[in-house]
């Protein structure tokens, strides 16, 4: 299946009309209405598709070292292919933490193997992702994994005198922090979104201040210092406000969003349904609706997917012994087609920026986002958004079953996908 391949009649970034696609080598080696199919060339039939640069996610948990019987790199890239993806950022909170050369190297050679899109790990800020001193960030970067982002995902780095040092130090090499925004304190014990229903309910609240107030201090510091912060999972209407505030003053602060915080609301979780617990909570309905507008200005810069499996036996108890987390990678496009798309916020080229241009450049991705003309690395989606389906967990690629859209329809459906010109999804179905 090495190529070269002629992809027929796709509509590229949703507009205009028909093109043809010539992969070969690697690249695109054409691009453009009514080419000649080339001698040996397999065929790819496009028409009613579009065509979108493989779609890059900043945030997705593996789960490998260490949890395999949730998630491995292998059966967590396969979701990804099929969510049309090309390439993913592999969070660092595995067992052993992601925090030396030796563990990113690990996986980023996991993710080679598996073949199904660019693994590029994310390095811990803190040794062990405890937040009490910094890790080899200088190593991670020099590696064979060349790592730019940091994060302690998962858990805050809370030390303000932490956080500046990890901001100050990944200038070096163009590092980028990127924060879960979550203060500890104001969260212990916390088990959902802090207003009416949390009352109602018995849970304890997680206010929105927890997220607003890390928030308002990164981007302080990321000024102060003049160096790259990204904030992970926005999920309130003052985080959009902070985020948009810093952006008018010039600071180098990005931003992203999961689907599931474009699309749901804590009114589900009176259900009781740990399905729909996660960490940031799902939020009210002017929260979704004022990261719908972030994303739509570009206050906020990228979608991620935050995909957290979880083993039946971690997410199938009560809700307050359950773990938090959503899969995500294999809705995400589609719901992002419903919350963006199908509500007029965001065309194609939108959702292409969103989902691929900027999350590459926010990562330094040089081979991703790219635009599909000739020259370019063959990282291509075709994706068919008149289509529709029922999300079936069990159809699932993923090793875990903890979606929140399970026996929800949505729609669009990915129909292929090519990494550096190899397909890694064909007919909806691993190649
Ligand atoms: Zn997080």
């Amino acid at each position: 299946m090495s190529g070269p391949w002629f992809i027929r009649g796709a509509q590229v970034l949703g507009a205009g009309e028909p093109a043809d696609l010539v992969v070969s080598d690697g690249v695109i080696a054409d691009a453009g209405a009514g080419l000649a199919v080339p001698a040996g060339a397999q065929l790819v039939d496009a028409s009613g598709l579009i065509a979108l640069p493989g779609l890059v996610d900043l945030h997705t948990h593996l789960r490998e070292p260490g949890r395999e019987d949730a998630e491995t790199v292998e059966s967590g890239t396969l979701a990804a292919a099929l969510g049309g993806y090309t390439a993913v950022f592999a969070m660092p909170n595995t067992e052993p933490a992601a925090d030396t050369a030796g563990v990113v190297e690990q996986v980023w050679r996991l993710g080679a193997a598996a073949g199904y899109v660019d693994v590029v790990p994310v390095g811990a800020v803190t040794v062990g992702r405890r937040g009490e001193t910094l890790a080899e960030l200088g190593a991670m970067a020099d590696s064979a994994a060349a790592v730019r982002v940091f994060s302690d995902d998962g858990d805050c780095v809370s030390d303000p005198l932490l956080m500046r040092r990890a901001l100050e130090y990944v200038k070096a090499f163009d590092g980028v922090v990127a924060q879960h925004a979550q203060d500890p304190r104001l969260t212990e014990h916390a088990q959902m979104n802090e207003g009416a229903l949390s009352g109602t309910l018995g849970l304890a609240g997680w206010p929105a201040v927890a997220e607003e107030a890390i928030i308002a201090r990164d981007v302080l510091l990321a000024a102060h210092v003049g160096s790259r912060l990204h904030v992970c999972h926005v999920s309130t209407a003052g985080s959009v406000e902070l985020i948009r505030w810093a952006k008018s003053k010039g600071w180098q602060v990005t931003a992203e969003v999961t689907p599931h915080h474009l699309l749901l609301t804590d009114q589900l979780v009176s259900s009781y349904d740990p399905a729909y617990k996660v960490n940031p909570p799902l939020r009210s309905e002017t929260d979704v609706f004022a990261l719908r507008e972030g994303l739509a200005d570009g206050t906020i810069d990228a979608v991620a997917t935050d995909h957290a499996p979880h083993p039946v036996e971690d997410k199938d108890c009560e809700w307050s012994a359950a773990a938090f987390g959503m899969l995500g990678l294999q809705t995400a496009l589609p719901a992002v087609q419903e919350a963006m798309v199908e509500t007029g916020l965001l065309d194609w080229t939108g959702i292409a920026d969103r989902l691929s241009v900027r999350p590459a450049r926010i990562g330094r991705l040089l081979g991703h986002g790219r635009p599909l003309e000739a020259g370019a690395p063959a990282n291509i989606v075709l994706y068919d958004p008149a289509a529709s389906w029922v999300v079936d967990p069990a159809a699932l690629a993923s090793k875990s079953r903890n979606t929140p859209f399970a026996g929800r329809r949505l729609p669009g459906s990915v129909v292929a996908t090519f990494l550096g010109g190899r397909p890694t999804v064909l007919d909806g179905k691993a190649a």
